[in-house]
């Protein structure tokens, strides 16, 4: 039998069915169990609370896979959680309007270190923990069966795998083609996946609801993107009639791929300028040179990925929305996001504030933005909520 036990009082977060057991609250471990492997876990009088799956290397010991301690975890349970996680999105209004989805996010979707993006007729999947990561094969096949895709890449490559223990990997797993520009449609527009060399798993569907409320909001608008990956927001600022915009990236390859996403809609591409710089100076020279806007986005990479990352990620972060503050025409706005765990709303709101005061402009909250719903966050496991983004409008 492989158990893990828990210290005395340290079962409390598992009573609120939190699916992370770190390092610090185990007492003692039982039978030998390798990465990935299943582990009852009990409590300090030996009652078991939940399965689990062992992680050795990591400081998340181990990720809960059940709290009924009667329930198998076998392939069929993976296809089981899976089915739900399918469930769910095809129930969502998103999936009538596109092609892209994310189908599994994760500890939210009973799969802890699982992703799952679907760019058309090709499935992206990350295996982020050691328990997945054991359960790989099933789960692939699970996947294949259960959505029709015949092709399957996987993104194996984050830096979260090493604190797994887990070697970096990416290819196809299932069927084989060309990947560097997977197309997709989102709300009638073109956008081409990089899904072998793109950011993440190519395409940052988090994003998409919030990509529609600002092509609502840019008629008539000069806008500025300060960092645009392949042209997300910019391209939606232009189909919803925005005179000019300027979008701001500093990877080559992902404007690369913007020129191309641009150049695959029916506009009028000849009110972008794609600017291949690093945003930070990109809008000091801007503020020196007295450009104004009615619209800036800022989409900024997670810089803070923890918490213990906040203090240098809120000084990033104030620069840059002081400065797109200072870019705004009176009565402009910012549509402004935070993708960092290690942020919190009201950290990030309050970053905004500090920036609005030493910016020397007046600024209210119009509207508060999240994830697109198909990256749902478990109530039990707040983590789950990490992008969170404000529209402020100048006085
Ligand atoms: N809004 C985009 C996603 C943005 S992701 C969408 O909807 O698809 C953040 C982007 O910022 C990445 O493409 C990254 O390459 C870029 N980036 C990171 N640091 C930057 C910097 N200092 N200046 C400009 N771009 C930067």
């Amino acid at each position: 039998m492989m158990e893990l036990q828990l210290k005395s009082g340290r079962e409390k977060s598992l009573k609120r069915h939190h699916p992370w057991i770190f390092s610090g609250a185990v007492e003692r471990v039982n039978g030998k169990p390798g990465r990935g492997d299943m582990v009852d876990v009990r409590d300090a009088h030996g009652q078991t609370l939940a399965r689990a799956a062992y992680s050795p290397d990591s400081q998340i010991r181990a990720r809960v896979w059940s709290f009924d301690s009667a329930e198998e975890v076998d392939a069929a349970f993976f296809r089981q959680r899976l089915m739900q996680a399918l469930a769910l999105r095809e129930a969502l209004p998103a999936a009538k309007h596109g092609n892209a989805l994310r189908l599994v996010h994760a500890e939210s979707d009973g799969l802890p270190g699982l992703i799952v993006d679907r760019y058309a007729d090709v499935l992206v999947v990350q295996f982020l923990a050691a328990g997945v990561e054991r359960w790989r094969e099933p789960i692939l096949d699970a996947l294949a069966e259960l959505t029709g895709c015949s092709a399957i890449y996987e993104r194996s490559d984050a830096e979260t795998r090493k604190l797994e223990g887990l070697e970096a990997r990416a290819g196809f797993v299932r069927g084989n083609r060309a990947a560097a520009r997977c197309p997709i449609i989102e709300y009638g527009l073109n956008f081409k996946v990089d899904v072998e060399q793109g950011q993440k798993t190519g395409f940052f569907l988090d994003q998409r609801e919030n990509r529609q409320q600002v092509r609502a909001l840019a008629g008539g608008r000069e806008v500025l993107d300060g960092f645009c990956y392949t042209g997300g927001f910019a391209i939606n600022a232009l189909a919803g009639g925005a005179t000019r915009i300027v979008a701001v990236e500093s990877s080559a390859p992902s404007l690369e791929v913007a020129r191309e996403n641009l150049a695959a809609n029916a506009l009028d591409a000849s009110r972008v300028e794609f600017v291949h710089a690093d945003a930070f100076a990109h809008l000091r020279t801007l503020r020196d040179r007295a450009a104004q806007f009615d619209l800036v986005v800022l989409d900024p990479p997670k810089f803070a990925p923890t918490a213990a990352q906040a203090k240098n990620a809120a000084r990033a972060y104030k620069d840059i929305n002081l400065l797109a503050l200072k870019l705004l025409r009176p009565g402009g706005l910012l549509a402004t996001f935070s993708c960092s765990g290690g942020v919190d709303p009201s950290l990030f709101q309050s970053i905004v504030a500090g920036a609005a005061l030493d910016a020397g402009v007046r600024a209210k909250i119009v509207e508060r933005y999240s994830a697109a719903a198909d990256h749902p966050v478990a109530l039990e496991f707040p983590e789950g909520e990490y992008l969170k983004g404000l529209l402020v409008l100048r006085a």
